[in-house]
């Protein structure tokens, strides 16, 4: 899996993505990210990538021209086109289910982080397959719903987690909220880790967490609840 990021803050992008579990994807050849600086793409002597919005309104627009320039780069040294992601307050809100398609369907993706007011609707039009939103807020800037669905998608590639079953037993995998989970000491501040999970007893086990998980997903999201 290789995903091409075009930021303005590529060192930022670039050096969180390399820690931990996705640094370790990418040494061992499993996973490549690469962040491509905007600016480097823009052709006015002063690096300038915003202008004012046309119609009036306060803040600045991002330029088609350096986007477009740094997207086309990328597909051209491919040999293809690539499929595009923008990273935008007004896309379908990420899920689980979308990092599993992206994972399924591309053996490579391009990211587009948005500053500003957000970038010239035209480069949209002609280069984006889908805006994707991390949420119903809003952001500064596209970087951390980039890095957001880099990681979620990244760790489904095979060979990034150690076994599979790191992936099926986590939350939203199948519909469920994950179970509680405890460590060391067995007592911590006069609370007690459940006793079933001392037992050894693997197949009572197994039932607890599962009823857990249920409950948990009953009352914390009942919106997921009611689609099991
Ligand atoms: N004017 C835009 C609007 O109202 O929809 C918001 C622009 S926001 C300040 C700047 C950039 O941050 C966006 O272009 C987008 O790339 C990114 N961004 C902000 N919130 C986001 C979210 N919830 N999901 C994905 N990207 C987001």
């Amino acid at each position: 899996m290789r995903i091409d990021i075009l930021t303005l803050f590529p060192d930022v992008v670039g050096d969180m993505l390399c820690e931990s579990i996705l640094g370790r994807g990418q040494e061992r050849g499993f996973i490549r990210i690469e962040c491509h600086q905007i600016r480097d793409y823009t052709t006015n002597k002063q690096k300038q990538v915003d202008d004012y919005p046309y119609g009036g309104g306060r803040g600045c627009v991002m330029l088609a021209e350096p986007l477009y320039n740094c997207w086309k780069a990328i597909c051209d040294e491919a040999g293809r086109k690539i499929h595009t992601i923008f990273v935008s307050p007004c896309g379908s809100v990420f899920k689980q289910k979308d990092a599993c398609r992206l994972q399924a369907e591309h053996d490579r993706f391009i990211i587009v982080c948005g500053r500003y007011e957000g970038i010239d609707e035209r480069f949209i039009e002609m280069c984006v397959d889908e805006e994707l939103s991390i949420g119903d807020y809003v952001l500064t800037g596209g970087e951390i719903p980039a890095m957001v669905i880099a990681d979620a998608v990244c760790r489904l590639v095979p060979g990034v987690l150690p076994d599979e079953e790191c992936l099926t037993n986590e939350s939203h995998w199948d519909g469920l909220l994950e179970y509680p989970q405890y460590t060391r000491p067995e007592v911590w501040q006069g609370k007690k880790v459940p006793e079933v999970l001392l037992s050894g007893h693997h197949e009572n086990i197994n039932k607890w967490r599962s009823e857990q998980s249920i409950e948990r997903t009953r009352i914390r999201r009942p919106d997921m609840f009611e689609k099991l």
